[in-house]
């Protein structure tokens, strides 16, 4: 680190940290956390079984995808 006014060799081996010189407010710690919920993940119907499935993946019923049998499933 070329900046900083003095040259003492103490600073890299200082345990101390920068600490916030204020606490933040509730209304800041609210304001940041207005962005923290989760939200539920998305599901569709399968079009072969009408069983639940993740959009855009093979159907874990029955195997299908985009109207064919692309993996193998024990029952059926
Ligand atoms: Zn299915």
């Amino acid at each position: 680190m070329a900046s900083g006014g003095k040259a003492d060799d103490t600073r890299c081996h200082d345990i101390t940290m920068p600490n916030p010189k204020r606490r933040h407010s509730k209304t800041r710690t609210a304001k940041r956390r207005t962005h923290d919920a989760l939200t539920a993940a998305a599901t569709s119907l399968c079009p072969q079984c009408h069983e639940p499935k993740a959009p855009h993946r093979i159907c874990p019923h029955c195997g299908y995808y985009a109207g064919r049998q692309v993996r193998a499933v024990d029952e059926e």
